[in-house]
C-alpha cells in the first residue's frame, strides 16, 4: 500500500517510520522496515499501526543509513507479522517491499518450490524477492528487470541487497512511484507527500522505467536498461 526508501548520510530507520506516517492515510493492516546495518540487512515488522513498529524500532535498533519500508493492505496472506513487508530472499541478502498484486504468484511460487526454494510468507510479494535472488549476479538493477519480465501484474517496487549496500534499485507498473535526491541522499516513495520534508523536486517514474538510488546519485533507466535523463516535477505547496 505505501512505500519509503532511503538511502544517504543520515540514519534511515526514523526517516522511514516518518514517511510511513505520512502513508498512513491511505490504510494499511501492518507496517515494517529493512535497513543496512554494517553487513546484513535487518528487518523489523509489526501488524498494526506504524507506532507499533516505531516503539519496536526503540527496542530493536537497526542502525544504517539505508533502507526501505512498507504499509501493507494486504490481498494476497492474512495481514500476519510473516506476511508484513519488506519480503526477504537468498538468507536475507535481497528485501523487497512491493505494493500491487502478482497474477501469475501461484505458477511463479510453485515453480519456485520445484526448484528448492523455501517461502517464509503466504504473500505474492515474496515470489518476487525469491525472483530477484535467483537473478542476482552482482548487479541488482539487473536482477530486479529479469525478475519483473516474468511478472504478471501490478506492481511498484523498492528493493535493497546486502551485496550492494547503500543502494536501493525501483521500479513500477501501474502502481505510482517517485524517487528524488535531496541534499543528503536519496529517497523513493509510492507518495511525494512521504518525502516532502526532504525536496520538492522528484522525478515520477513512469511504467517499465527503474531507478538506482545510492547516497550520492540517482540514476534512471529504461525499461531496456539504457539510462534516462531524470524529468524534474516541482511539488506546489498546493499538494
Ligand atoms: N499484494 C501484496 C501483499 O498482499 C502487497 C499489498 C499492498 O499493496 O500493500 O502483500
Amino acid at each position: 500500500c505505501g512505500i519509503v526508501g532511503y538511502t544517504g548520510r543520515r540514519p534511515a530507520a526514523g526517516i522511514l517510520v516518518e514517511g510511513l506516517r505520512r502513508l498512513e492515510y491511505r490504510g494499511y493492516d501492518s507496517a515494517g522496515v529493512a535497513v543496512q546495518c554494517g553487513p546484513d540487512l535487518r528487518a523489523v515488522k509489526r501488524v498494526g499501526r506504524v507506532s507499533q513498529l516505531a516503539r519496536a524500532l526503540d527496542q530493536e535498533r537497526l542502525e544504517g543509513c539505508c533502507g526501505v519500508g512498507h504499509t501493507r493492505w494486504a490481498t494476497h496472506g492474512r495481514p500476519t507479522e510473516a506476511n508484513a513487508h519488506p519480503h526477504a530472499a537468498g538468507q536475507g541478502r535481497i528485501a523487497v517491499v512491493h505494493n500491487g498484486i502478482i497474477e501469475n504468484f501461484a505458477e511463479l511460487r510453485a515453480e519456485l518450490e520445484e526448484r528448492g526454494v523455501r517461502f517464509a510468507s503466504e504473500t505474492d510479494t515474496e515470489t518476487i524477492a525469491h525472483l530477484i535472488d535467483e537473478a542476482y549476479e552482482g548487479d541488482l538493477l539487473d536482477a530486479v528487470r529479469r525478475a519483473t519480465e516474468q511478472v504478471v501484474g501490478s506492481y511498484g517496487l523498492a528493493v535493497a541487497c546486502s551485496d550492494e549496500p547503500g543502494a536501493i534499485v525501483a521500479t513500477r507498473r501501474d502502481s505510482p512511484l517517485i524517487v528524488a535526491r535531496g541534499q543528503d541522499g536519496c529517497y523513493v516513495a509510492s507518495d511525494a507527500i512521504a518525502m516532502l520534508d526532504a525536496t520538492r523536486d522528484v522525478v515520477v517514474l513512469e511504467d517499465g522505467q527503474a531507478a538506482r538510488l545510492t547516497a550520492d546519485a540517482l540514476e534512471l533507466f529504461d525499461e531496456a536498461g539504457g539510462a534516462i535523463d531524470p524529468v524534474i516535477t516541482h511539488i506546489g505547496w498546493d499538494l
